[in-house]
């Protein structure tokens, strides 16, 4: 991890953010150039921060930029302009191995669906990644089953993801995400595959590992609900921020149009 040090320490011409602020894009650009296709332009500048134990919501039309933004904050993604800060580092500059190093050991990632291995064990899901990139077996493990325990899941360790419901599969999906103590938790609609009960036992696992636990998350979410109940919410349109809200304010327009087709 010297390497990053390093690297963010060369980019003299660009301050990195106060101490307070885990993520920072700065004039983001992401454009696409299709074979054949005319330039499109996805996201347009956008400039986001979000504060060290802040619990984010990003929201906004399907086709908005919402999962572009997510992945490039969560070095998923390469911009085409613009710079992408987290925890200090500009990752940017970092070559391919070092953003791979940066998102396996400071970033936690739950996505729509939850892509846990049917063969294994939970237990084994939430270890595994963790055993993969060096953590010892006997700590993987312990930290797998302290995070299940986290989110109430410690009697099912031993059942294979196929014997739980689409909320439990998903609650350890945030499990694994939890295990390795990220900096950062980046979900992308997270309760969007499930029924109304457990989309909502899912966000409140979420609000409860922002406001109890002090974890820092970027959520992206269709309901104007969830989205409500996260500290603030951002919303996007066409690439753009076009409204911003605290706690309990609605922010999304209600009829958004479409981008799709
Ligand atoms: P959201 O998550 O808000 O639904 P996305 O970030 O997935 O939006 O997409 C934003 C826009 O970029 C959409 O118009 C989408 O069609 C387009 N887009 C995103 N990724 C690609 C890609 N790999 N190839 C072509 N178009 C893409
Ligand atoms: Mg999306």
């Amino acid at each position: 991890m010297s390497a990053l040090s390093f690297f963010s320490g060369t980019r003299l011409e660009s301050a990195p953010p106060p101490d307070n602020v885990i993520a920072e894009t700065r004039k983001l650009y992401r454009e696409l150039s299709g074979a054949g296709a005319a330039p499109q332009t996805i996201l347009h500048g956008i400039d986001l921060r979000v504060g060290r134990g802040e619990f984010l919501a990003l929201t906004g039309a399907s086709g908005s930029g919402k999962s572009t933004l997510l992945y490039l904050i969560g070095a998923l993604d390469r911009q085409t302009s613009g710079e992408v800060w987290l925890d200090g580092v500009e990752i940017g500059a970092l070559d391919d191995d070092d953003r791979a190093a940066f998102r396996n050991e400071r970033l936690g990632f739950v996505f729509q669906f939850h892509f846990l291995l049917p063969e294994f064990n939970v237990l084994e899901n939430v270890f595994i990644p963790m055993f993969r990139r060096g953590v010892a077996r006997s700590e993987a493990e312990q930290r797998a089953y302290e995070s299940l325990a986290l989110l109430g899941l410690e009697d099912l360790w031993k059942r294979k993801p196929g014997q739980l419901s689409g909320g439990q599969q998903q609650r350890v999906s945030i499990a694994r995400a939890v295990a390795n103590d990220p900096a950062l938790i980046l979900a992308d609609e997270p309760t969007g595959n499930l029924d109304s009960k457990n989309a909502q036992m899912v966000f409140d696992v979420f609000a409860h590992l922002a406001h109890d636990q002090g974890r820092t998350i970027v959520m992206v979410t269709h309901d104007r609900d969830f989205a409500m109940g996260a500290d603030r919410q951002v919303a996007l349109r066409d690439g753009h921020i076009f409204g911003e809200g605290r706690r309990g304010e609605d922010v999304m327009p209600h009829s958004i149009p479409s981008q799709r087709g």
